[in-house]
């Protein structure tokens, strides 16, 4: 597939300014939005909330529904080229979209990683190309499926096919009984079971695919979760066996030209506990757009996740981005905002800012919540030794855990 070039900074004949358009408003929308608007494009986003973050500092903000078809006729009319900030996005919507603009993943693309159980389909036919596997999992649609369910598969996760994010949606069971109960508990959806795997490690990697095919991106950044959510990314040199690295990479570009992606990808993985010293790679998910794994991007490296995916859905050439820092980020939840009795209170941004190398992203959210994500601190310098010491520095000072899993 080709497509021509959306040249920032141009106007067309009725005046118009080259505007790229985002659905979704939330962090990773802003976080877009600064990327296009660098480079010289004017941006619209559409999203219901009025206070959405990348509406606050867009040019165009259409506060409608993401099926309101008043709201997506203005976004197509504005627009040179549309793309997503998450994955849950109604199908129908991207799909009125790309009949009249380029929408950058397509909609076929943002169906898979929509449905676990397609997107666990593609994976088989793509990333076992590279050697990497799914969890062992069963699909469960129907009671009779429920009841043909492997002993082996247990204990297990339940999770369901659709919406599900930052560990909702899903339900630990031990047996065939706690099972039947967890589907009932999530209103007997359909539903993937996976085996409970013994992970040493999570892992990511995210790459920029172009109309042409063209691939490019970053290498495995290494992965800390707590309860479900994102805590920690340590990106740089070592931070995962470099065989791992290697293959996970190419697994993520089979992935992609498998579907003949156009737009920037990640792809998760498990490292999972097979008796060798480096363990073994499993894919889990993958998010059709920009990660927040991927944030470190633009403090440690010349280009970011944000400047790939703007290049990549307007045609224009993609850079091989190169790391010019190691870097360690730092998730920074609402109960950062809230102290060990509950009372709200300001993080102590004096002290972290005086710590060297610290980079302060806050994205515009007015109420901090305990599990929402309000911001991040990315923490780069000179050596990888230097970086854990400010990063560990910081995280006390915030009252974030997770750091000590870092080797
Ligand atoms: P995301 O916000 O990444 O989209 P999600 O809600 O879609 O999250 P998953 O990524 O499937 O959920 O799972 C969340 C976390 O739960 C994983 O990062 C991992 O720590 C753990 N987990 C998920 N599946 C398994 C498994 N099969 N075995 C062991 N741990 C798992
Ligand atoms: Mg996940």
């Amino acid at each position: 597939m080709s497509q021509a070039p959306i040249f920032p900074g141009a106007v067309d004949a009725a005046g118009q300014p080259a505007t790229l358009g985002v659905m979704g408003g939330g962090q990773l929308g802003r976080m877009f939005v600064h990327a296009a608007q660098r480079l010289g494009y004017f941006t619209a986003v559409l999203d219901p909330d009025p206070a959405s973050p990348a509406g606050r500092v867009s040019h165009h903000h259409i506060a409608t529904g993401y099926s309101d078809a008043a709201g997506l006729a203005q976004l197509a009319s504005l627009c040179a080229a549309i793309t997503t900030e998450f994955e849950n996005v109604p199908a129908g919507a991207l799909q009125t979209l790309a009949a009249t603009r380029p929408v950058a993943p397509g909609p076929a693309a943002v169906a898979i990683a929509q449905n676990r159980i397609e997107e666990k389909a593609h994976f088989t036919a793509s990333a076992g190309l590279a050697g990497v596997t799914c969890a062992p999992y069963a699909v469960i649609e129907t009671p009779a499926q429920l009841a043909a369910v492997p002993a082996d598969l247990l204990p297990g996760i339940l999770k369901t096919a659709r919406m599900g994010y930052d560990g909702k949606g899903q339900v630990r069971v031990r047996n065939t009984a706690e099972l039947a109960a967890a589907w009932v508990e999530l209103k007997q959806v359909p539903c993937v079971l996976e085996k409970l795997l013994p992970l040493k490690a999570e892992c990511s990697v995210i790459v920029a695919r172009g109309w042409d095919g063209a691939i490019t991106g970053f290498a495995p950044q290494y992965n800390l979760h707590i309860d479900g959510i994102l805590a920690v990314t340590a990106a740089y040199e070592g931070n995962m066996p470099s065989a791992l690295a290697t293959r996970a990479r190419a697994a993520t570009e089979s992935i992609a030209n498998h579907i003949a992606y156009v737009g920037v990808l990640c792809v998760e993985f498990f490292v999972i506990d097979d008796g060798s010293a480096d363990g073994a790679l499993v894919v889990n998910e993958m998010a059709p757009r920009p990660h927040n794994s991927g944030h470190y991007t633009m403090d440690a490296c010349d280009v970011s996740q944000f400047d790939l995916q703007v290049h990549a859905m307007a045609g224009l050439p993609l850079p091989q981005p190169r790391q010019h820092s190691p870097a360690i980020m730092l998730n920074l939840l609402g109960d950062v905002w809230f102290d060990a009795a509950g009372q709200p209170q300001t993080p102590d941004w004096q002290a972290v800012l005086a710590l060297p190398g610290t980079h302060l992203h806050l994205y515009g959210k007015l109420e901090a919540r305990a599990g929402r994500k309000m911001g991040h601190l990315t923490v780069t310098g000179a050596d990888v030794a230097g970086v854990r010491v400010v990063a560990r520095q910081a995280a006390q000072l915030l009252g974030l855990p997770g750091l000590d899993a870092l080797q």
